[in-house]
């Protein structure tokens, strides 16, 4: 294995729902929904199927995803993107992600990233041989927020781009457009990029609006902005995404991505196109009910003991395992299924500096309500 890819095992996903499949125990750990989509899109992608959409697809993606995806940020941010050249498919966000900073950074370009941050960006912005520079999200009256004195001293003359994910995973914060702003300003000075990434855009709550970065002053033309149909349509294992960004940018992420995978699979494309045109109210449904979801679980692991992170969005909630007297998540991630017949996932592996986060462990609530509770029963006997 290249040098520059060592640090890097098996991914605490891998790691977690191996140990959960292993043991018999509930898998609170990895993100995924155990209850489907809605079902005329999955009829829709039988159809696709059946009906002969089984070679490859265009290399930027199929014009009816495309199509798709530009009015739906046209309708629900009033973004305006090409479909022909402002949009291209990907293979999930992760592709996007990676395809993104590989053909936007050069080795030893720099690479903010607020941390905890989602696995994949220390991962691509090390492909890339690019350095990864964090700022930290830290616990400020009940919520995971960054010092913009943080974020200015993190930037030099090799930084490249910011990488933002709002809604959040794993703290579930959700940037305020003061955040956005502060970010928005920096990289308007500093001539930077923002690459964002939205994956949760449709998963907040209690009314806590999602901003793309993209619709703040002068940040349009300098933001790729990410998203995938995985969180949204509750169809991880789809693996469809997409950018939008201006055409020049998306040349350039589509030139590595030609060399990646070339395209993504052609069903799930005409089922998401057909989703974000007709499914959102089911997608708001979704919303309601993952927001109970949350009170539940949140709820429950209060009563087991944690002190816990209200999440504003994302299906994730952060948790505080000192209270229960446990001070390091990764060793108690590791032992929960003997202790409880739980899975979850320690933060701390999110960080460039661990010890920010060695005593967080997060507990994902898109599960059925029953699986909710039973986990819950079970959490009780940490006490
Ligand atoms: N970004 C974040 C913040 C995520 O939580 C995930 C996990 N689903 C991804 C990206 C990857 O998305 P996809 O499955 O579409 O590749
Ligand atoms: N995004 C999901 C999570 O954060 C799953 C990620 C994965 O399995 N790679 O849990």
């Amino acid at each position: 294995l290249v040098t520059r890819m060592r640090a890097f095992g098996t991914t605490v996903f891998a790691e977690m729902t191996g140990l959960a499949v292993r043991t018999g125990s509930i898998n609170l750990g990895q993100g995924f929904p155990d209850t489907d989509g809605p079902p005329a899109m999955l009829d829709r992608a039988a159809r696709a199927v059946l009906g002969g959409a089984n070679q490859y697809p265009p290399g930027p993606g199929m014009p009816e995803l495309r199509q798709a995806v530009a009015d739906h940020n046209k309708a629900h941010y009033g973004l305006d993107y090409d479909p022909d050249g402002e949009v291209l498919v990907t293979v999930g966000a992760t592709e996007a992600l990676a395809a993104t900073v590989l053909a936007l950074c050069e080795p030893g370009d720099e690479v903010i990233v607020f941390e905890p941050y989602y696995d994949s960006y220390a991962a691509s912005i090390a492909l890339a041989g690019a350095v990864r520079r964090p700022v930290p999200l830290r616990p400020v009256d009940g919520r995971f927020a960054f010092d913009p004195a943080d974020l200015r001293a993190a930037v030099g003359p090799r930084t490249r781009a910011v990488l933002v994910n709002s809604p959040h995973n794993p703290t579930g914060t959700v940037f305020t457009r003061e955040e956005l702003t502060a970010i928005a300003e920096l990289c308007r000075e500093r001539d930077l990029i923002a690459i964002t990434d939205e994956v949760y855009e449709h998963l907040t709550y209690d009314g806590v609006e999602h901003i793309p970065m993209a619709t703040l002053p002068g940040m349009r033309e300098r933001t790729v902005m990410i998203s995938s149909a995985g969180k949204t349509f509750s169809v991880t294992g789809w693996k469809t995404g997409w950018i939008c960004a201006p055409a020049a940018l998306v040349r350039a992420v589509q030139t590595v991505k030609q060399f990646l995978t070339f395209t993504a699979g052609g069903p799930w494309q005409l089922a998401v196109a057909y989703a974000l045109r007709e499914e959102l109210d089911w997608v708001a449904g979704l919303r309601d009910g993952l927001a109970a979801k949350r009170d539940r679980l949140s709820d429950g692991l209060r009563a087991a003991g944690f002190e816990v992170y209200r999440p504003a969005g994302t299906y994730f909630v952060q948790t505080d395992i000192r209270p229960l007297g446990f001070t390091d998540g990764l060793e108690l991630a590791r032992r929960l299924p003997e202790l409880a017949g739980v899975v979850a996932i320690p933060t701390q592996v999110f960080y460039d500096r661990p010890e920010l986060g060695r005593h967080f462990v997060r507990f994902a609530f898109c599960k059925r309500d029953e699986i909710i509770d039973d986990a819950v029963t079970r959490l009780r006997r940490l006490r």
